[in-house]
C-alpha cells in the first residue's frame, strides 16, 4: 500500500455481470472484482434483471476491490459511474425498494406496442431522440410498468414512483437515498429526451405518458451526483463521472475526434463514431449522446454527439450456446473450435434471438441456422455464431467506409474482442485494420478518465491519449466477399419471422 497514492473507483455495471476496477493515477488497474448475476427470462423474448441483485453484486465487488488492492477507502479520490443503458428500474422512493424486476434492455414485452407508434411518430422521435422507435428503449417500458403493475399504480398516486436507469439507481442506493441523477448519455436512450435542446421532452413524456418528477434530474457527465453514504466504504467518496457503458468506452478508447470510432463486443456489439458537438442524423445509424462535460470553454448546448450502431446479440451468442444449446463448457473454448475448420463449409446462424437492431430494426426477426448437412457438428455452429458477430458489424461499417477517413481503424473491445478469430475475421470482412486495445477494460477505464479529468489526474485528452497503447493488429488477410454475401441471404430469411 502506498500512503501518497490516489484512486478512482470505476464501478461497471454490464447485462451479465457487476464489475469494480480501482485505478491509479497513471490509469493503471491496481484491483479488480467481477460478479456474474442471474439472467430473468420470465416469458420467450421477455429479459429481467433483481434490481437489489445488481444493486448488491455491485456493492460487493466495490468493496472486494478495495480489499484485494490492499488500499484505504479514504485514497478513493472518486467514483465513476458506467452501465447498462436503457434497462430501467421502478422504485418507491419512500422505501427504496424496487416495485418490480428491472426490465432489461434487450426485452421485447413492449415490441407490439411500439410498433402501433411508427407510422405517426417515426420521424418526430428519430428528430427529437435520434432513436428509432423500439422496444429497445426506456420509454415504452417505462409505460408497461405503470400499466400492469399495481404496486406501480398505487406508488404514482402517492408520487413516490421513481423510473431509475442503472446509473441512477446506483447513484441513489450510494448515496443512501439522498442523490437521483443521471447524465446526458444515459437520459439519451430513454427516448424521451430531446438531445437538441438536452431536456426532458414535454411531448414524448405525454406520448408515453411518464411525468417528470418520476424521472432522474439530468446532469453533465462529470458534475457531482452526491457522496457515498458512510455504511458502505467507511468513508463518504463523491461520485464525479457517469456514463453510459457504450459511451464510456468511446471515451476510453480515447476516441475523442470527430471520425474515431471504436467496436465493443459485450453481451451486444455497438460501433460508436464521434461525430463532434453537431447534431446529426444518419438513416443507418441512431445519434446519440455520447457525453457532456462542464468545462468553461464548451457551454452546456454543445455535448460531443455520436452515431451508433447497436446489434443486440453479440457474446450473448456464445453464452446461448452454453446455457441454451450446452455444446460449449466455457466461452474460451470457442475460439479453438472455430479455427479448427478450414472454414464455414456453407453454415450461418443469425443471432435474432430478440429480433434485430441496426441496421434492421425488425422486432419480427429470429434467430436462424442455415446450411446445415450430415457432416455439420458443433464446431459448425460455434463457427457461424463467431462470425455472425463480425458479418452484424460489417453490416454497419461497410455502408459508410468510403465517408470515413482513410487512415481509419478499428479500435475493438469488449469481453469477446479476447477472441482473436473473431477480430482476424473482422479485419478480413472489412478489408480495414484493427486494434485491440491494451486495456480490454475500455469501459471501466473511460469512466476513470473522465473523474480523473475532474481530479486533475490528466490535464487533458491529449494527456489522457498518451496512455493508450494498441495491443495487437489484425490486418486483413483474406477476401471474405463470398462469405458476406451469403450472410446477407440467410439475413434476409431471419426477417419478420414473427408478424
Ligand atoms: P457486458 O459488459 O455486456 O456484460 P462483456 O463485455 O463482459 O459483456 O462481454 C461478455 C460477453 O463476451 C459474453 O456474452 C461472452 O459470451 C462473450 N465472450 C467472452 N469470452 C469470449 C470469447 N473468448 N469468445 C467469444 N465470446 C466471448
Amino acid at each position: 500500500m502506498d500512503k501518497n497514492k490516489k484512486y478512482i473507483l470505476s464501478l461497471d455495471q454490464g447485462t451479465t455481470s457487476s464489475r469494480a476496477l480501482l485505478i491509479d493515477e497513471s490509469g493503471k488497474v491496481v484491483g479488480k472484482s467481477q460478479k456474474e448475476f442471474k439472467q430473468i427470462f420470465p416469458k420467450p423474448s421477455w429479459v429481467e434483471h433483481d434490481p437489489l441483485e445488481i444493486w448488491n453484486s455491485q456493492l460487493e465487488t466495490a468493496k472486494d476491490a478495495i480489499l484485494k488492492s490492499n488500499i484505504n477507502a479514504k485514497d478513493i479520490h472518486a467514483i465513476g459511474i458506467t452501465n447498462q443503458r436503457e434497462t430501467i428500474v421502478a422504485f418507491d422512493s419512500k422505501t427504496g425498494k424496487p416495485v418490480y424486476n428491472a426490465i432489461v434492455w434487450q426485452c421485447r414485452r413492449t415490441a407490439a406496442y411500439c410498433d402501433e407508434l411508427k407510422p405517426r411518430y417515426k420521424t418526430k422521435i428519430k428528430e427529437k431522440t435520434g432513436l428509432e422507435i423500439d422496444a429497445y428503449f426506456s420509454a415504452s417500458k417505462m409505460k408497461w410498468i405503470l400499466e400492469n403493475i399495481p404496486a406501480a399504480v398505487e406508488t404514482c398516486r402517492s408520487k413516490s414512483l421513481r423510473f431509475g436507469t442503472i446509473d441512477s439507481w446506483l447513484i441513489y442506493n450510494l448515496t443512501g437515498g439522498k442523490s437521483f441523477y443521471t447524465d446526458p448519455s444515459n437520459a439519451s436512450r430513454t427516448m424521451l429526451y430531446n438531445i437538441k435542446e438536452n431536456k426532458y421532452d414535454k411531448e414524448l413524456l405525454e406520448i408515453f405518458g411518464i411525468e417528470e418528477w418520476m424521472l432522474p434530474e439530468v446532469m453533465h457527465s462529470n458534475r457531482d451526483f452526491g457522496l457515498t453514504d458512510k455504511k458502505h466504504f467507511g468513508v463518504e467518496v463523491p461520485i464525479h463521472a457517469v456514463l453510459g457503458d457504450q459511451q464510456a468506452a468511446l471515451f476510453g478508447q480515447c476516441c475523442f475526434k470527430e471520425g474515431d470510432l471504436k467496436v465493443t463486443y459485450g453481451t451486444g456489439g455497438f460501433l460508436l463514431i464521434n461525430i463532434g458537438s453537431q447534431f446529426k442524423l444518419n438513416e443507418n445509424f441512431l445519434t446519440t449522446i455520447a457525453w457532456s462535460i462542464n468545462d468553461k470553454d464548451m457551454p452546456w448546448h454543445a455535448p460531443t454527439y455520436a452515431f451508433e450502431g447497436s446489434t443486440f446479440i453479440s457474446g450473448a451468442i456464445i453464452q446461448w450456446l452454453r446455457d441454451g444449446l450446452g455444446i460449449i463448457k466455457d466461452s474460451s473454448e470457442c475460439e479453438k473450435m472455430a479455427i479448427g475448420l478450414n472454414n464455414n463449409e456453407g453454415v450461418y446462424l443469425v443471432p435474432a434471438l430478440v429480433g434485430l437492431g441496426a441496421p434492421h430494426w425488425d422486432q419480427g426477426a429470429r434467430g436462424t441456422i442455415l446450411g446445415l448437412t450430415r457432416g455439420s457438428t458443433k464446431a459448425h455452429i460455434v463457427r457461424a455464431a463467431i462470425e455472425s458477430m463480425a458479418y452484424q458489424i460489417a453490416d454497419l461499417i461497410l455502408p459508410v467506409k468510403k465517408e470515413l477517413p482513410k487512415d481509419t481503424f478499428i479500435k475493438a473491445d469488449g469481453g469477446a474482442a479476447k477472441n482473436n478469430f473473431l477480430l482476424q475475421f473482422q479485419a478480413d470482412l472489412l478489408q480495414m485494420p484493427l486494434t485491440r486495445s491494451s486495456q480490454a477494460e475500455a469501459t471501466a477505464l473511460g469512466i476513470a478518465y473522465l473523474a480523473g479529468l475532474k481530479l486533475g489526474f490528466w490535464k487533458s485528452f491529449e494527456d489522457i491519449q498518451k496512455t493508450w497503447h494498441p495491443d495487437e493488429l489484425f490486418i486483413p488477410r483474406t477476401n471474405r466477399d463470398k462469405e458476406y454475401s451469403l450472410w446477407k441471404e440467410a439475413v434476409k430469411r431471419a426477417l419478420k419471422w414473427e408478424q
